[in-house]
Parts: C-alpha cells; structure tokens; sequence
C-alpha cells in the first residue's frame, strides 16, 4: 500500500521565487481560458494552443509543460471555468526541483535556485522515501512555502490491532467535528447565516464597489473559517496518542443530504480543509489517518446496523430504539467501519500513514474477500 506525507517546509524569501509563482498562476489561468474555450481537456492537444505564449511570460519549458498539464486536469474536473485565485504551483522531481542533503534547487525565470532547508524532527524519518510531485506556494504576506510530497510502498503485516485507540471524526455544518470521544468542537451556524445575507445582499446590488466589496467579505470569511479550522483541528489531534487511528469520511460525498445548496457551496471547502488539517497534523503526531465510505454513516445505527430515521439533529433507530444525537451516532460508524479494517490489515505501522489515494478507501473497503463486507455500509 502506498504511505504518502507532505512535509511543508519554509522556504527563505525570494524574488525569484516568488515572480516564478505569480508568472505561472498567470500561465495557468490563461491556459485555463483557452482550454476552456476551445474545448479541449488533454494536455497534448492544448500545448500548441499555449505553449509559445506562455513562454512569452517568461515560464521556462519544464514549468510550462507542467502548467499546461495543470490546467487541463483542472479543467477536465471542473462544472465551470475555474478561476486562479491562490498562488501556488506544482513542481515535478527531478526535472523542476530537487531535494538533496537538505538543499532545495527550484527551477525559476532566473534558472535554478538553491535553498538550504531545515527538515522539521518528525519528518527525518521519510528522508529515504520516493520524491513525489510536490507543491510550491506563498501566502498573502508573501512568505514562501514548499509542500514535499514523500511516497513509499508499505507492506503491512496482518496483525491484531485491538489496543489502538481508533477515533472516529464527522464533519458537517452544524458542529464542524463530533468525534467518537463524545466532544463536540465549533458551531459557526449564527455567525454563517449572517455572513450568508450579507453575500446575498451584496450580490443582488451587482454594482462595481458591492462586487469589490464582496471579494474582501469573503477573504474574510476564508481567513476566519481557517483559523476556526486550525484550532479545532489542533484540539482533535492533541487528544490522540501515538499510533492512533483517525477515521474520517470520504471525501466523495461530505453529507449531501445536508443543509441547503448554498450552504454546500459556502462549505465544501471547509469541511475538506479541516479534514486536511486533522490528515496533516495527526501524521506529525505520528497517528495513522484513514478515509472510510461515507455512505449512510448518519443514517445508520451505532449499535444494530440498522437503517434509521433523523429528525431535527437527532438520530432515531426503529428497529432497535437507539437514539443519540446524529452527527455523534455518525462518529461512532465511522469508526466502528475502521476497525474491522485496522485488525484486517494489522496496521503494524509505526510510520504514520496517509490514506488519501490509496489506503483505506472505498476500493479497499468493499473488496469481496473480507468478512466484513456483509455487513451494510
Ligand atoms: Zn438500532
């Protein structure tokens, strides 16, 4: 199985650097436009279309091959034309970066560059891994960041994994995270409502300031849901020993049932950050992160495994009686649907692992030759 960190590191501020960074955002978007345009979703075919006007921006080859090919997987996932609104970039080992014996060598406008990086104490025991694509980025005070991507094929010998403290965590709109510990962390419902009327009402205005204005409300609001995020995420994981399980939900279908189509919107990306920020931090504490199918965890009961009803928040089994608050009874499934997993595999890892793409997932979970699959998911 694939063991995939990310290890953000903080990269010295550079012109260079951050030039490059701005130079292929304004690359990719343009790349974005024509495809969108032209209808074209394969980076081959869109290459002639773009390449020598990227250039023209001062991209050199490696970088404007990687964001074209950028741009059509956006493109090809999009419902609509997406917009550059982040600065950040994807750099390919070996031919964009490197990573050696703590040196960084970027490529940039201004050719390669060469970074000494101090690797934070927990991520030293990955140094041997496999150099993935990563991700350079900077933020709104233009601090520079570089994600390293580190993957290593795991073998993962079956063995009992009962005295691993697995916790389950669901994220949703009215609690941002209930986990399988009985806590509830965050409520932002009065705080979104608001911030939703105000959108709404500066939406129907469509005049050139209400527009201007409307960006700045919802940077605010970004900024406040990722320092929300941030602390809860932080409070989550610090509970959590060594060699933990933290169970999440897939991240296909974050509670479509739930909450209006706006709010949806408002809040698919938060639901998916303060998951990423649980995934990220529990590897630093050296915890094991897995995905599970989110199918019917809130509608499934804790103890019988029975479909049941919610009303107003709270989770009712008809079959067996149970009832509990929803979100809380939806903690519980997902980490009771780890578990038969984590004794399956053993997950005799002592290197944390993440299980975005490959580990854990649906795929896995549904494979016919584990008992378990009986069971209604
Ligand atoms: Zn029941």
């Amino acid at each position: 199985m694939l063991g995939r960190v990310t290890v953000n590191v903080r990269v010295p501020s550079d012109d260079a650097v951050l030039k490059t960074i701005k130079i292929y955002n304004r690359g990719l978007q343009h790349c974005i436009d024509v495809a969108w345009k032209k209808r074209i979703r394969n980076n081959i075919k869109l290459h002639p279309f773009v390449y020598k006007e990227i250039r023209g921006f001062g991209l050199q080859s490696q970088l404007a091959v990687a964001c074209i090919k950028q741009a059509c997987g956006m493109v090809k996932r999009a419902k609509s034309k997406p917009a550059i609104n982040s600065f950040s970039m994807r750099y390919n080992s070996p031919r964009s970066f490197s990573f050696k014996h703590g040196i960084l060598g970027l490529s940039t406008i201004e050719g390669r560059k060469k970074f000494n990086i101090t690797l934070p104490e927990y991520a030293k025991k990955y140094i041997a891994w496999e150099i993935d694509e990563s991700v350079l980025w900077s933020d709104r005070k233009n601090r520079i960041f570089f994600g390293l991507c580190l993957s290593k094929d795991i073998d993962i010998p079956i063995r009992s994994a009962q005295h691993r403290q697995v916790l389950g965590v669901d994220v949703g709109i009215k609690h941002l995270a209930v986990t399988s510990d009985g806590k509830f962390y965050g409520t932002v419902i009065p705080k979104m409502r608001r911030h939703q009327e105000h959108i709404a009402s500066l939406q129907s205005k469509g005049t050139k300031s209400a527009r201007r204005h409307l960006k700045k409300v919802s940077g605010r609001w970004k900024r406040f849901m990722r320092w929300k995020n941030h602390n809860i995420s932080r409070e989550i994981v610090n509970s959590l020993g060594e060699g933990s399980i933290v169970a999440l939900e897939g991240i296909t279908n974050i509670r479509s049932n739930k909450g209006r189509k706006f709010n949806r919107q408002l809040h698919s990306w938060a639901f998916r950050q303060l998951q990423s920020y649980i995934e990220y931090k529990a590897i630093q504490r050296g915890c094991l992160v897995a995905y599970i199918n989110p199918r019917y965890t809130s509608q499934t009961c804790r103890i019988c495994n029975e479909i049941g009803t919610r009303n107003k928040g709270f989770f009712l089994c008809n079959s067996c009686g149970y009832s509990c608050n929803a979100d809380l009874n939806a903690s519980f499934n997902i980490k009771n649907r780890v578990k038969p997993l984590a004794m399956a595999f053993g997950l005799n890892v002592n290197q944390p692992i993440v299980a975005s793409g490959g580990f854990l997932n649906v795929k896995h979970f549904e494979s016919p030759d584990l008992s378990y699959n009986a069971h209604r998911f």
